[in-house]
């Protein structure tokens, strides 16, 4: 199957209110532009370095999403085109996008990471750190920011009760929080489901799916 059939495919199936991000790491710029040729304008990528690469020799209508783990000494390098940062984990992170956007004369949208995986690898905030962050004061001076949603990963398991739990624990703390809206919080994007599983994530809420290599074909890493 082609990288167009992929997407076409997937396309097909989503509802109106999911959007695409067409996980696009360790790809090549021409599998992208085949995506790209086909429609797709939402790539998301993990590694700064690389997406700023990519960023560089391809169409500028593309919307960048930082989909992976962000540090923060490299946010400077995406700051003047990134659209979306999936990975916000903290305040100080939240600083620092802030900061650098103020550079750029821009508003950088973020989800905050919730973790609701049972694994301790995953990245991301408690339910309860969320909320106090997202009622902060010091949140409201930060105004080249705004967060826009949640993002969470599953356990990596081929358990979908499993799964199932965690993104409906995504789901429900997303519903709690939502009523909760300041100059620079309005949360409407929930970012879960992958090519495993993205399917079930919709079912639970999801309206926002990163998808690779359903799209790309598998990964292969070297070196
Ligand atoms: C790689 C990655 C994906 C996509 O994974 P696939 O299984 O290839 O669809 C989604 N989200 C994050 C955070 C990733 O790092």
């Amino acid at each position: 199957m082609s990288i167009r059939q992929n997407l076409n495919d997937i396309k097909s199936q989503l509802p109106e209110h999911v959007t695409l991000v067409a996980v696009s790491k360790t790809k090549p710029v021409s599998d992208l532009m085949e995506a790209y040729d086909a429609g797709q304008r939402i790539f998301g990528e993990n590694k700064i370095q690389e997406m700023v690469e990519k960023y560089e020799q391809m169409p500028k209508d593309i919307k960048w999403h930082m989909i992976g783990h962000v540090q923060r000494n490299k946010v400077k390098y995406m700051a003047e085109f990134v659209s979306l940062v999936h990975g916000v984990d903290s305040f100080k992170l939240l600083k620092e996008i802030n900061k650098q956007a103020k550079k750029h004369d821009r508003v950088i949208n973020c989800l905050l990471q919730i973790k609701i995986a049972e694994e301790d690898t995953k990245f991301g905030m408690s339910s309860e750190d969320v909320k106090k962050l997202i009622t902060s004061e010091a949140l409201t001076s930060l105004t080249n920011v705004c967060i826009t949603g949640v993002m969470g990963m599953a356990t990596f398991t081929d358990d979908s009760t499993q799964i199932e739990a965690e993104f409906k624990r995504l789901k429900t703390i997303f519903e709690d929080l939502k009523p909760i809206q300041t100059s620079n919080c309005e949360l409407q994007t929930i970012s879960m489901g992958m090519s495993s599983d993205y399917q079930l994530a919709i079912d639970c809420g999801s309206t926002m799916i990163r998808v690779g290599s359903s799209i790309f074909g598998a990964r292969h890493y070297s070196n």
